[in-house]
């Protein structure tokens, strides 16, 4: 089926309880490794080129074609939306866009909270005609964010607040102590200011580093409006445990779908794992309407 914006998909899940993963492509293998994932779990997906990896993968056409034809070649029937993650500008919102995202996430956090919502503006605007969903984000996620490793900076309630009334967005990345990376001990999610934001916000939230985050606390964000959990360290890991251990087991292999056939398979099991933990499985079937449209209908299991 085409691709679909991420609005539906997080209202639904708000409105359930659950989560759709967000899982980061970084190669061709990657997103065939989601895709199938996400068809064998019935989960709907949301597959993620963070703008950082957008030139090695070859941009923004390549990226979008290559989702579009492996959801065709793959037979996918759930749910799948295609977004850019930490979008650094306005103008390369725009141009995922026009190459075919049907998601962005226009992140304005590093500036006043005054520039965040001017630039946010600009992209929903352009966005919402094109039926395209927008994240932004308030505070300041920790670990490397754009590449740059920064502290921790929670998100204020009342630029929370501002950015949802003012912009239009679908859904908010409110920062409050996730790492992007692996975390250093037990993370420390403020649980309190996630209450204050889900009741006077009403917004699908997104929690950006949601590897290594244990099962109960992912629970709970769940529960406090999270709706949408990205992951990228854990399923890069599984990738490079695998790969590593090809290499050892088995020095003379040179051709590269024998080193990679497995690291497939691992990235696949660790995704399927993770729609597991955030109640996506089994969310995703998929009903033809018989007008020749097939739109998602999320089962409430
Ligand atoms: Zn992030």
């Amino acid at each position: 089926m085409a691709l679909v914006s991420m609005k539906e998909m997080l209202k639904k899940a708000k409105k359930d309880r659950y989560a759709v993963g967000q899982f980061n492509i970084n190669g061709l293998e990657f997103a065939q490794a989601f895709l199938l994932a996400a068809e064998e779990e019935q989960a709907p997906i949301i597959l993620a080129a963070s703008d950082r990896l957008v030139d090695y993968l070859g941009g923004f056409k390549t990226i979008s074609s290559m989702v579009n034809a492996l959801t065709e070649e793959l037979n996918i029937t759930v749910p799948v939306a295609l977004h850019l993650d930490h979008g650094m500008s306005i103008e390369r919102c725009k141009r995922a866009i026009d190459a075919g995202f049907t998601s962005v996430m226009i992140d304005g956090s590093h500036g006043s909270i005054d520039a965040n919502i001017a630039m946010t503006k600009e992209v929903v605007a352009y966005a919402k005609v094109k039926d395209v969903s927008v994240e932004a984000e308030v505070g300041t996620v920790g670990g490397q964010e754009d590449g740059m490793v920064g502290g921790i900076q929670y998100a204020d309630i009342n630029e929370c607040i501002r950015i949802v009334k003012e912009t239009g967005i679908d859904a908010l990345a409110a920062a409050l102590g996730s790492v992007h990376g692996p975390y250093q001990g037990e993370p420390q999610l403020g649980f309190e200011e996630m209450k204050e934001i889900m009741d006077k916000t009403d917004i699908p939230l997104v929690l950006h580093g949601g590897s290594g985050i244990p099962l109960h606390q992912l629970q709970r964000a769940i529960e406090l409006g999270h709706a949408k959990i990205n992951v990228n360290t854990e399923n890069i890991q599984a990738w490079t445990t695998s790969i590593r251990q090809t290499l050892n087991e088995k020095p003379n292999v040179y051709e590269p779908r024998l080193i990679l056939i497995s690291a497939i398979e691992a990235v696949k099991e660790a995704a399927k794992a993770k729609m597991k933990e955030f109640g996506t499985s089994g969310r995703g079937i998929t009903i033809n309407k018989g007008n020749g449209r097939v739109e998602d209908a999320i089962t409430t299991l």
